[in-house]
């Protein structure tokens, strides 16, 4: 699907709850929260009702894709307010650093889904190519599973 302007990207999402519809139950307002890349999906296809709702022929994106509730399009992580249903919204427990904790929207689950995949723990080898963005994300979740964590990189100063 070509670009909608205007476009506000941003899928790594973390803010308070403004407000609650009176459906909402996981949530009130002043609530710390955080959102992925999906804000919403029918709930009635074979992918949702088997809980895989990234799978789901009419999921709602975070941004840049039609907006089944408000018209237009979704405005991601960048604008000031979004809308999302509970299903796709995380708690944020207070302790965390919330800029740290912002990446694990993408980078993290990006690079976590796969160790959880392949069983990645004490005594497994794990090699992480670039130090980037996802790579970091992955040296830290794979040396917190236990397993042995090679980085691969053409940037001598990374290696410290
Ligand atoms: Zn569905």
């Amino acid at each position: 699907m070509p670009t909608v302007y205007p476009c506000v990207p941003g899928h790594e999402i973390v803010g308070r709850v403004n407000k609650v519809g009176s459906a909402v139950s996981k949530f009130k307002r002043g609530d710390l929260a955080a959102v992925g890349c999906m804000v919403d999906s029918d709930r009635t296809c074979p992918e949702c009702q088997a809980g895989l709702e990234q799978f789901c022929p009419n999921l709602t994106l975070t941004y840049n894709f039609p907006d089944k509730h408000l018209g237009g399009v979704t405005y991601g992580g960048y604008s000031e307010s979004i809308v999302v249903d509970q299903r796709f919204v995380l708690r944020v427990p207070s302790n965390l650093n919330l800029a740290g904790a912002a990446p694990l929207l993408c980078a993290g689950i990006t690079t976590y889904s796969p160790m959880r995949h392949w069983c990645v723990s004490k005594g497994k080898k794990v090699g992480v190519v670039g130090l980037g963005g996802l790579g970091h994300m992955g040296v830290k979740l794979a040396h917190s599973l236990g397993a042995y964590v090679v980085v691969f990189t053409t940037s001598p100063n990374k290696e410290k």
